[in-house]
């Protein structure tokens, strides 16, 4: 496989209609991804910040290629609620009123939504974060919505749900999302936790969060005509017994044709490396793409994370921004300050994104990489 790679500024010609295009964007405390799946329709996956013009990072990139988010975005996808995947997601949910919202069946419980209220009630628990503020305004907008068309437009969503089905016009073939996960056993795990944090009537416990929502994470599959996507959401290995990924890789239901494009699950890290994925799921020169996570003393991929994904058969490993590990110099007022963010210092400056494109007619086997900002080829 040929791949043309280039680097460019944040003025991109929008992808033709037949062009397949997936952008993979990175801030170091954030991801998000976006799809043109032809005919100008296109699809957001998370969402994160730009930190250097503070703009959505998927709603700055269609605004700089001409498109109309309003009109052509079809559908959102929430693959968790962890704070590093839901920054700006309820203004997109606002501003994308023709897209269909796609939500982990785990929330789609009487105790999630209880639980979001306590919350917002309750501000003495812990859990309440960015996420909940996010979840609690796309909520709102929900039961605005439904006010006013008399539809909730949401679809809930487990392992085998198909999110987007649709005809290529100019190829004749299909362009389909199916969800590899939630897993039914996680689900259940996600109830019995989210139970055990809603607070007995009357008391003022304080609730300590041991719910995980990387186990109930959307792992997508997608197919193109001929293309064929995995992305990995932050789904880890234990959740499950028998191991998630296993279970996916051995799930006899699923699509079983080879993805060419893997969206590397949980930032690289270890817990959400399952080697049947590489043997059962993947082409040997796809192209694997992940983004950073730096939060306090945690920051992945680390090294031996970056070995392992390296010595993987594959054409190309991309990394969405390079974080950079040396401690920028400050005074003691800004050191003090920088010590009180609720972010570490290295990602504040750190951005970029991968985009990936193909024309879908020609049945050629080369991508357009294109990689901006901060992004880089590990
Ligand atoms: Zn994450």
């Amino acid at each position: 496989m040929k791949n043309l790679v280039s680097n460019n500024e944040m003025n991109n010609k929008s992808p033709s209609r037949h062009e397949f295009e997936l952008t993979l964007f990175g801030n170091g405390y954030g991801e998000c991804v976006l799809l043109h799946v032809c005919d100008n329709k296109w699809i957001i996956i998370d969402s994160c910040i730009n930190p250097w013009t503070k703009k959505i990072a998927p709603i700055e990139y269609l605004e700089s290629v001409g498109v109309d988010a309003s009109k052509q975005v079809k559908l959102l996808v929430i693959s968790h609620w962890h704070d590093d995947h839901i920054e700006g997601f309820s203004r997109i949910y606002q501003l994308c009123i023709n897209a269909k919202l796609a939500l982990s069946q785990a929330m789609h419980q009487r105790e999630f939504f209880r639980f979001i209220n306590v919350v917002h009630q309750r501000p003495i628990y812990s859990y309440a974060g960015k996420s909940t503020d996010e979840i609690k305004q796309i909520l709102d907008t929900m039961l605005n919505r439904k006010e006013i068309s008399g539809e909730y437009k949401c679809k809930w969503v487990s392992n085998d749900s198909i999110l987007y089905n649709e005809k290529i016009e100019t190829k004749g073939s299909d362009a389909k999302i199916v969800a590899l996960s939630p897993l039914d056993h996680s689900i259940t795990t996600a109830l019995v936790e989210i139970s055990n944090l809603i607070p007995k009537a009357n008391t003022q416990i304080r609730v300590n969060s041991s719910i995980n929502p990387n186990h109930f994470a959307i792992v997508l599959w997608i197919s193109i005509g001929d293309i064929h996507i995995l992305l990995g959401s932050d789904l880890e290995e234990r959740a499950h017994p028998k191991g998630a990924w296993s279970v996916i890789a051995n799930n006899g239901t699923r699509p079983n044709d080879m993805a060419d494009i893997f969206k590397v699950p949980h930032h690289g890290s270890q817990n959400a490396y399952c080697n049947l994925v590489y043997e059962k799921m993947l082409t040997d020169n796809h192209l694997s793409l992940l983004t950073p996570f730096t939060h306090g003393k945690v920051a992945l991929p680390n090294h031996s994370d970056i070995k392992r994904l390296k010595e993987k058969k594959c054409s190309g490993l991309y990394l969405a921004c390079r974080v950079s590990s040396k401690k920028n110099r400050h005074d003691a007022v800004v050191e003090k300050i920088l010590k009180e963010s609720t972010k570490s210092r290295e990602t504040l400056n750190s951005f970029g994104y991968i985009t990936l494109r193909k024309n879908v007619l020609d049945g050629k086997d080369d991508w357009q990489i294109i990689t901006y900002g901060n992004a880089t080829k590990l």
